[in-house]
């Protein structure tokens, strides 16, 4: 069955198609407000459009471009969601809650992971999202429509997006250059480009394409290994493009946007944490004025990799602290509610029942 276009964000539709009356020019602007800013789940909520209109555009249009399937909330109130799309194809955001202040403050800062893809092409060893391959890029309105449903769920729109969830967010550059445009610009939903990140693997070449475009986010490296020895072992995509490489791109992209980077690096067990992996994460980390993130890994089903102790998370932070890095280690929210990327679709995909299915 085709499924109808989508109307939101003039993205998937021309707003030539809209069939709104010529004398109204307004319409337009009203109607993006109820998506992009009131995060409206249906067209009757839009309740300054004539009853036609409304069921006009119903008629030809779907409003949302995901759905929730599931909705986990975990102890400390990280909510992860299931988002069923246009092709039943499931892909997962997480909404991670940060108080700042004191308690009894009210000022509670909310992140949003979101997806770029539906599975992914990367296949890093220790990462669900990669376990069942590739299936397709994410279109802008899906993954913007990510966000407007977080929002309506939560009651506002998330402070941060993050590119961290399903997907090589770089392997879909066009879409995920347009959907960033619509996340920060004023006339979408207006969240300044402070608070947009892209996480990569490592795509050289389109590092280097970004250094030079015009709309701001954050990057995030995840490099997760200091020498191309390890990192060839756990990340397939070190074999293309080398820490060399990878390095040399980042600098360009940092001289010429003259913003700082960020490092991932999970911490897996007798693997990447040795004192040697963390003398040379340091000196890279040095050279191109890097932020270290130290995400203790988050346990996946059927992979071989564990967290290690507590007490070599901590030496591996002090050695970067002493080298004259600034580290962190980012405590994992959510452990209880497999907030770790892909897991959650990885099960519900084992589960589900064939009719909804995407075979590929
Ligand atoms: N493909 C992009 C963005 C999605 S992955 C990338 O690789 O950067 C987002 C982050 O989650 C990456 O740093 C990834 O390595 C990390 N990650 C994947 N599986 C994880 C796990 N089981 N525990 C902790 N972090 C994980
Ligand atoms: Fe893909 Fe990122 Fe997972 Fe690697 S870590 S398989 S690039 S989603």
């Amino acid at each position: 069955m085709r499924t109808m276009p989508l109307l939101p964000l003039l993205l998937d539709t021309p707003v030539a198609e809209w069939n709104l009356p010529p004398d109204q020019p307004w319409r337009e602007k009203q109607i993006r407000a109820w998506i992009l800013q009131r995060f409206v789940s249906s067209y009757d909520e839009m309740t300054d459009l004539s009853a036609p209109q409304r069921s006009s555009l119903a008629s030809r249009f779907r409003l949302r471009a995901a759905e929730p399937a599931r909705i986990q909330g975990s102890e400390d109130t990280t909510r992860k969601f299931l988002w069923k799309l246009g092709d039943s194809s499931f892909v997962e955001s997480v909404l991670i809650p940060a108080n700042l202040g004191k308690s009894g403050n009210r000022s509670t800062r909310l992140t949003l992971c979101v997806s770029s893809q539906v599975g992914c092409a990367y296949g890093c060893r220790f990462c669900a999202s990669g376990l069942d391959g590739w299936r397709r890029n994410l279109t802008a309105a899906e993954i913007v429509g990510q966000v407007l449903e977080a929002a309506r769920i939560a009651g506002r729109r998330p402070d941060n997006v993050v590119f961290m969830g399903m997907g090589e967010p770089l392997a879909n550059l066009p879409n995920l250059l347009s959907a960033i445009d619509l996340l920060i610009s004023p006339a979408g939903i207006g969240m300044g480009a402070r608070h947009v990140t892209i996480s990569t693997s490592g795509l050289a070449p389109q590092i280097e394409e970004l250094a030079h475009h015009p709309l701001q986010f954050r990057l995030a490296l995840s490099l997760h290994a200091a020498s191309d020895e390890i990192r060839d072992k756990i990340m397939p995509v070190n074999r293309r493009y080398p820490l060399d490489q990878l390095l040399a791109a980042c600098d360009t992209f940092i001289q010429a946007r003259k913003k700082m980077i960020f490092f991932e690096y999970i911490l897996l067990a007798g693997i990447n944490d040795t004192p040697e992996q963390a003398r040379l994460l340091a000196q890279h980390a040095k050279r191109l004025h890097a932020k270290v993130n130290l995400i203790p890994y988050n346990k996946v089903e059927g992979l071989p990799y564990e967290r290690p102790e507590e007490d070599a998370i901590h030496l591996f932070c002090r050695t970067l602290l002493h080298a004259g890095v600034r580290a962190t280690v980012r405590r994992e929210k959510g452990n209880d509610i497999d907030a770790a990327c892909g897991q959650l679709r990885l099960r519900e995909e084992k589960t589900a029942p064939p009719a909804i299915r995407i075979e590929s």
